[in-house]
């Protein structure tokens, strides 16, 4: 079990609203003749933290880059922030300014600073005057805290670093839904820590989230539930508690025995 969370949680803020953030149903994907999502239904409210698990290869990524169509899905429904991702173009811009992602490699642009990651889409895509992107961007790093790096690269930070730069430079699209794909998994331990808190106190500010990550103390401490995925489907969803607890299927026992 993560000994990163430490400290005490405000919940306060984390109102789970009866509107609807995400709505997926039945929804299937293949990779060519590989089917790797399966008859997927998930309804997400808004200010829901959700944590998904389950083992590599599950289809833990595919299903949440589906979500702002970084991958297509083949048949069902995908409807986010009430608009349904179609192979209608028109909708897509909208989705993903709405959703942010970050990824395990953080995926930085190495040649352009701090500063400019995160005034990048904001100035071009969002059309938002430069100084008003940068008071923006600097309002987003102090968040992270790191104000201080905002005329370094990329490469000059370390790793804990470059993740909450990733964090801050999603923030500044100001998106409603924030997707995180495993992002502590290529840090050091103690890098670790500094990135979970900077997600404990996006969730305390009541941002809906859903969040692959093997931190299983992060999933007690915050989610209001976990989802366990195996060979493409969702075998088990729960609160944590139950979930850490009393675990249902064979499979959620064996993959919390070796995790745990
Ligand atoms: P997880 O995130 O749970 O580890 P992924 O969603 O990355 O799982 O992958 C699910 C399955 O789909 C794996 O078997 C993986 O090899 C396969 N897969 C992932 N991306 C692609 C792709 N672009 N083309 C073909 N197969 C893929
Ligand atoms: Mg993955």
């Amino acid at each position: 079990m993560s000994e990163a969370i430490t400290r005490e949680i405000d919940r306060s803020q984390m109102r789970i609203s009866d509107e609807v953030a995400i709505e997926i149903h039945k929804m299937n994907k293949w990779y060519g003749t590989f089917h790797v999502l399966r008859d997927i239904d998930l309804t997400v409210h808004r200010g829901e933290r959700i944590v998904i698990a389950g083992p590599s290869g599950s289809g833990k990524s595919t299903l949440i880059r589906c979500i702002n169509r970084l991958e297509e899905h083949q048949s069902g429904r995908i409807v986010v922030d009430g608009v349904e991702l179609t192979s209608d173009i028109k909708n897509i811009d909208k989705v993903r300014s709405e959703v942010g992602m970050v990824f395990q490699h953080f995926n930085l642009f190495p040649h352009l600073t701090v500063l400019e990651n995160c005034t990048l889409a904001p100035i071009w895509v969002r059309k938002v005057p430069r100084k008003q992107a940068e008071a923006t961007a600097m309002k987003y790093l102090e968040k992270v805290k790191i104000p201080e790096q905002a005329d370094k690269y990329p490469g000059q930070l370390s790793g804990g670093q470059q993740q909450r730069v990733a964090i801050a430079r999603s923030l500044c699209m100001q998106p409603r839904i924030m997707l995180f794909d495993e992002p502590t998994s290529a840090l050091d331990p103690e890098m670790i820590k500094e990135v979970l808190d900077t997600m404990i106190e996006l969730a305390e500010e009541g941002m809906t989230m859903i969040c692959v990550t093997h931190e299983m103390g992060f999933a007690q401490a915050v989610a209001n539930r976990v989802i366990f995925m195996d060979q493409g489907q969702i075998v088990e969803q729960n609160s944590p508690r139950e979930f850490f607890n009393n675990p249902k299927s064979e499979r959620t026992k064996l993959f919390l025995s070796q995790i745990l």
